[in-house]
């Protein structure tokens, strides 16, 4: 039976029924919708859904009323159309007690490196431009000399990333020559960076020295030939080697390295600037430190510890940073504007080493209080158990957040946070409860440990936005 009455001979033909595009197109709904989105993208969306209700009738659908009659095809346009434009790319709350999270898109940037990036970003700027000359300036410049005051480099160079860094430096150093390493510190970081590969595409032939846990100076000694370009310590940043373990120290490693005619190059990995141990973190070297201990190149992250852009920094002799800067592919890993004008901005903010932590984000959320933290959750408590009454239980937990991106691996920072622990539902159902809050305008990540959905309140530093959305988690009716 169908609700519909065709004219006889569509009878059994119920594709016929679905409207033509043109129809659609000159329908009022179709009009208003070619006029928000264009001709083009609306008319391929009414083909889509035109063939999504060709297939339902031919399924079986009862009635083209609902399926396929205009007003219905031009509301399923309109859903289409909506989350296509709907940008890919999107905020989220990190939630997840990793507060430098390269899934979620490491620092957080200060609203002055914001502010450099937007006043730069719709017209024309200095990028390579000499004002005081007229004339072709190198965009390195920028930010040059703020990286040599903060690093006491005499030259620096930035490129993409800091995998880009060690590839470029490497592949200038070293190309058809060899480098020893240690085999303790053969890091693979984040599953594609992997330092015999990025070794092995730069040109130059790695050479593993002394063993995975112990690795003494004679080993380097005993590693050079004629054929040797460099020598390499490389940040074990995302594990530690304990026990019985031995590591040549950057200062032994380049006065070898010396002895011998040839350049020490460091890949420190997350590069911070300043001892954050003045600041009740864990210490890490900095960049400074390990350029005095004799360094001759270093490279690291902008956006790990340091809290920039994502980037990478070239920072020592000024001499190989020239070499560097006319290595050919230095044009294809260089940086754009708006990263200079972010990173720019974020190193100014160095110069005054007092009110950095509370100026940049990733070290004011790397120092939080955790007694501030707890004092959020408990605020965040009873609004929460409300939007989730009937299907999980809510309560303030102590936990720990981790600083991430491979910077002091084994560093714990107490904090605090939410247990959401689901009333009903099984084993899989603090899986799906996060999967619910994932789907929220403002996606909120947490992490799923011991049958609960854990946020780690370290990262959120404006509640408003999460507390407004909780009415859309939908009723334990609606839940699935
Ligand atoms: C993180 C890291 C890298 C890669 O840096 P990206 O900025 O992610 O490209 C390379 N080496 C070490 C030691 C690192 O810790």
């Amino acid at each position: 039976m169908r609700a519909v009455s065709a004219p006889p001979g569509e009878q059994r033909e119920p594709l016929a029924r679905v409207p033509s595009i043109d129809d659609l197109l000159r329908s009022p709904g179709g009009l208003a919708l070619v006029d928000a989105y264009g001709r083009t993208l609306v008319t391929d969306a009414f083909r889509a859904v035109a063939a999504d209700a060709r297939a339902k009738l031919a399924g079986g659908a009862a009635s083209a009323a609902g399926v396929a009659d205009v007003a219905a095809l031009v509301e399923a346009a309109a859903h289409r159309l909506a989350a296509m434009m709907t940008p890919s790319l999107i905020p989220v709350l990190n939630l997840t007690g990793t507060v430098l999270h390269t899934n979620l898109g490491r620092a957080p940037l200060p609203p002055e490196a914001i502010a450099a990036m937007s006043a730069v970003a719709a017209g024309a700027s200095n990028l390579e431009f000499d004002l005081a000359r007229g004339r072709r300036g190198e965009r390195d410049a920028l930010v040059e000399d703020w990286i040599c005051r903060l690093t006491g480099a005499e030259a620096a160079t930035v490129v993409n990333n800091n995998a880009a860094a060690v590839l470029l430096v490497l592949n200038t150093l070293a190309r058809r020559r060899e480098v020893p390493v240690s085999r303790g510190e053969l890091v693979e970081i984040g599953g594609s960076f992997r330092i015999p590969e990025v070794m092995s595409r730069a040109g130059a032939r790695l050479v593993e020295v002394g063993t995975t846990n112990r690795t003494h100076a004679r080993d380097f000694v005993e590693a050079i030939t004629p054929r040797t370009a460099a020598l390499m310590k490389v940040h074990t940043s995302n594990y530690v080697v304990s026990g019985f373990t031995a590591a040549v120290p950057e200062r032994e490693l380049a006065r070898i390295a010396h002895d011998a005619g040839l350049p020490c190059v460091v890949d420190l990995g997350s590069g911070t600037l300043l001892d954050l141990a003045r600041y009740g973190l864990p210490r890490e070297q900095t960049v400074a430190e390990t350029l005095a201990a004799g360094a001759d190149l270093v490279t690291f992250s902008g956006d790990k510890l340091l809290g920039g852009p994502q980037c990478g920094i070239v920072a020592g002799r000024a001499e190989m940073v020239a070499r560097v800067r006319r290595n050919p592919m230095k044009r294809a890993l260089r940086v754009d504007k708006l990263t200079l004008a972010a990173l720019g901005a974020v190193l100014r903010l160095y110069a005054d080493p007092a009110r950095v932590c509370e100026r940049l984000p990733t070290l004011r959320l790397l120092t939080r209080p955790q007694g501030d933290i707890r004092a959020l959750a408990e605020q965040l408590r009873p609004a929460l158990a409300a939007a989730l009454e009937g299907r999980a239980s809510v309560s303030v937990i102590e936990c720990s957040s981790q600083i991430g991106s491979g910077a002091l691996p084994v560093e714990q920072l107490p904090s605090a946070g939410l247990a959401l622990r689901p009333l009903t539902g099984g084993g899989r159902a603090p899986e799906r409860l996060a999967a619910r809050f994932r789907e929220l305008p403002l996606p909120v990540v947490g992490r799923v440990s011991d049958g609960a959905l854990v946020f780690d309140l370290r990262c959120l530093e404006d509640a408003q936005p999460f507390l407004a959305q909780l009415a859309q988690l939908g009723t334990a009716e609606s839940s699935p």
